[in-house]
């Protein structure tokens, strides 16, 4: 019996033994394995070296930025200072004069202006369609006579009593009628006027805006005084507010719409309200388009958001107003109103 127990127990002990060295060895050769692969992916990835600074780029990156030191800053800085971009050392770091150096590079090429120079910057950068700088000079101020400045109208400065245009015609005796739908049959402005309006509007054609409506052009004072009189009844009888008002009272709202006569620059002949019908002007092609180009034409646009507390009127994208190429390209370049042009022209001759 005991010699029974013992081989028993011999038998447990020698089958525990197998169990322990066949896991040890299933898991030492598993450890190995382990061991062989991340040598060979150690061979392969690089040691990770210490990220840089996010402000840093590294040298071999794409994209230059500030913060950037490296030597295809150093290229970078040399190729804007040839084409007249940049005007600081050449010095490899990439601070405010290289970035305001990339934003002209930017802008003067139809690049997003963000200063970064990344792939698409760097390529025009280094491409053929490069340019140099185009300098835009400052606007010179128009050597004129004093009678050749365009007449100003506005709610401080009315138009006299008996003023007429001297060469009024019908619009639609000089404007091709493809060019644009007027209004009015009948409606009259001044030639100089409509000869200008019949250029702008081949030009708006060529560029495929073919939809134009000529909604005003020349007022006479008996038409401007009726048009107030009628704003200001309308304000009166409560029609517009639901609230009856004193004439006083009626009076001061109505000038905020309509400008009372003598004010009005219809009066001159020289403006028109442009309009494409069943559309707000404001956000038609047609406006952007205007907007842009008028001045090429001799128009401005008279009544231009930022200078309500200037010109006394709320923005009016339609209503554009005659006063004659240099003086329009002057008060484009220089981004001035009306009545800030003749302030200008004023102190010259002081
Ligand atoms: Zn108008």
């Amino acid at each position: 019996m005991k010699n029974k127990q013992i081989s028993l127990f011999s038998a447990i002990l020698l089958i525990a033994i197998i169990v322990i060295l066949a896991v040890s060895t299933v898991f030492l050769m598993q450890t190995d394995k382990i061991n062989k692969q991340y040598e060979v992916e150690k061979a392969i990835t690089p040691t990770p070296s210490l990220a840089p600074p996010q402000l840093y780029a590294k040298a071999t990156e794409p994209l230059l930025r500030m913060g950037s030191i490296s030597n295809e800053v150093k290229d970078l800085q040399q190729k804007l200072k040839d084409l007249g971009y940049y005007d600081g050392d050449i010095d490899g770091q990439f601070g405010s004069g290289t970035k305001n150096a990339v934003i002209l590079f930017q802008k003067q090429h139809e690049l997003t202006a963000d200063g970064l120079a990344g792939k698409s910057t760097l390529n025009m950068l280094y491409s053929e369609k490069a340019h140099k700088i185009v300098v835009t000079p400052e606007p010179i101020l128009p050597d004129v006579k004093k009678e050749e400045l365009p007449m100003l109208v506005n709610r401080t400065t009315p138009i006299a009593d008996n003023y007429a245009p001297d060469d009024l015609i019908t619009i639609s005796s000089l404007l091709d009628e493809k060019l644009a739908i007027i209004k009015d049959e009948g409606e009259k402005a001044s030639k100089v006027a409509v000869v200008a309006l019949s250029e702008m509007l081949k030009a708006a054609h060529a560029d495929g805006l073919t939809t134009w409506q000529i909604s005003e052009g020349y007022r006479t004072m008996e038409e401007q005084k009726e048009l107030f009189e009628k704003r200001k009844a309308e304000y009166e009888s409560g029609e517009e507010t639901g609230n009856n008002m004193s004439a006083e009272e009626a009076t001061k709202n109505a000038t905020k719409d309509v400008a009372p006569p003598n004010t009005s620059e219809h009066q001159t002949g020289l403006a028109f309200d442009i309009t494409v019908p069943g559309k707000s002007f404001a956000d038609t092609k047609q406006a952007k388009w205007l907007s842009k180009n008028c001045w090429e034409y001799g128009f401005i646009i008279r009544y231009q958001l930022g200078k309500e507390h200037i010109t006394g009127f709320n923005p009016e994208p339609w209503h554009i107003r005659y006063v004659g190429k240099q003086h329009s390209i002057f008060m484009r370049d220089a981004d001035i109103a009306l009545e800030e042009y003749l302030q200008l022209q004023q102190n010259k001759a002081n």
